[in-house]
C-alpha cells in the first residue's frame, strides 16, 4: 500500500500490537510518530523503523495527560507539517472480579484506554479539521462487545471506545475525517502472555479458526482503515478474532 509522505501517530508503539502497526505503516512509506511511556522500547522500535527509509519521531508521553497529548500533536506537526493518521492503541488490563476490584484498578484502565483515546483524538482533531482530511483508528477489544469475567473495567473502557468511535465519526465526517475501531480477539502479545495456561486453553476452544491472532492480523486491519479502499466506511468496528464472537 502506498502511504508515501503520509504522517501517522501510533500510541503505545514501543511493543506489541502498536509496534507492529507502526512497522506496517512505515513499510508503506509513512512517516511515524512513536508514542509510549517506555523510552527503551520506543528507541528500539524507532531503530527498526528507520531502516525502512522513513522519518521517525519518538515522543515519550502518557496518553492520560492532556499536556502530553497536545505535545504529541504539536511536535508531530512541527517535525512533519501535518497529521494524516492517528492510531489510538495504548491500552492496559488490570483484571479482578468486581467484588475485589480496587478503585485504582478501575480508574487506571479507564484513564489509559478511554480517556487516553479521547485526549489524543482531541489533540489531533484541531490539525485534521484544518486539513479537512484524516483517519483515526481506535484499538478496542472483543471484550468491549461481549464482556468478560474479571474484566469489568477493561470491558467498560473498550465499550466506551466503540461508542466514542461512533460519536467522533459523526462529528468529524463533514471534515472528511473517518473514524473506525478494531476489536481484536485473543492476540499473542505480552498482554495475553501473562494469562494462566487453563484460561488460554479455554479461549483456544472458542476460536473457530483454531489459532491465536497475531500482531500482523491486527496491523493488516489498520492498513485497510487508513487506505483509500475504506473511503466510504466510518464509525464501524471491525472484529479481528478468528471467528470467536460471531
Ligand atoms: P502491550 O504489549 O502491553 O503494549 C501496550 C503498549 O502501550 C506498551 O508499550 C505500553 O507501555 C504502552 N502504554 C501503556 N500505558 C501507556 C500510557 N499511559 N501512555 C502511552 N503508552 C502506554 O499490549 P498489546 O497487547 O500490544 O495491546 C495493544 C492494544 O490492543 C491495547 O489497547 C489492548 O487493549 C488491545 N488489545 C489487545 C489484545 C491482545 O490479545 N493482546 C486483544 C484485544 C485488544 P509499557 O511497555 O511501558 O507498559
Amino acid at each position: 500500500m502506498n502511504l508515501k509522505d503520509k504522517v501517522a501517530i501510533v500510541t503505545g508503539s514501543g511493543r506489541g500490537i502498536g509496534r507492529e502497526i507502526a512497522l506496517k505503516l512505515a513499510s508503506g512509506g509513512c512517516n511515524i510518530t512513536l508514542v509510549d511511556v517506555d523510552e527503551n522500547t520506543l528507541s528500539q522500535t524507532a531503530k527498526d523503523i528507520e531502516v525502512k527509509g522513513v522519518k521517525v519521531l519518538t515522543v515519550k508521553a502518557d496518553v492520560t495527560s492532556v499536556v502530553d497529548t497536545e505535545r504529541i500533536a504539536d511536535e508531530t506537526v512541527k517535525s512533519f507539517g501535518k497529521i494524516d493518521i492517528l492510531v489510538n492503541n495504548a491500552g492496559i488490563t488490570r483484571d479482578n472480579l468486581i467484588m475485589r476490584m480496587k478503585e485504582d484498578e478501575w480508574d487506571r484502565v479507564l484513564a489509559i484506554n478511554l480517556k487516553g483515546t479521547f485526549n489524543c483524538t482531541k489533540a489531533v482533531s484541531r490539525y485534521m479539521m484544518k486539513e479537512r482530511s484524516g483517519r483515526i483508528v481506535n484499538i478496542a477489544s472483543v471484550i468491549g462487545i461481549g464482556g468478560n469475567v474479571g474484566q469489568a473495567n477493561y470491558a467498560a473502557s473498550k465499550a466506551g471506545v466503540i461508542a466514542f468511535t461512533k460519536s467522533a465519526a459523526k462529528e468529524f465526517a463533514p471534515r472528511n475525517i473517518n473514524v473506525n475501531a478494531i476489536a481484536p480477539g485473543f492476540i499473542q502479545t505480552a498482554m495475553t502472555e501473562v494469562l494462566k495456561d487453563d484460561i488460554k486453553a479455554k479461549m483456544m476452544e472458542r476460536i473457530p479458526l483454531q489459532r491465536l491472532g497475531t500482531v500482523q492480523d491486527v496491523a493488516n486491519a489498520v492498513m485497510f482503515f487508513v487506505s483509500e479502499e475504506s473511503n466510504y466506511i466510518t464509525g464501524q468496528t471491525l472484529v479481528v478474532d478468528g471467528g470467536m464472537i460471531m
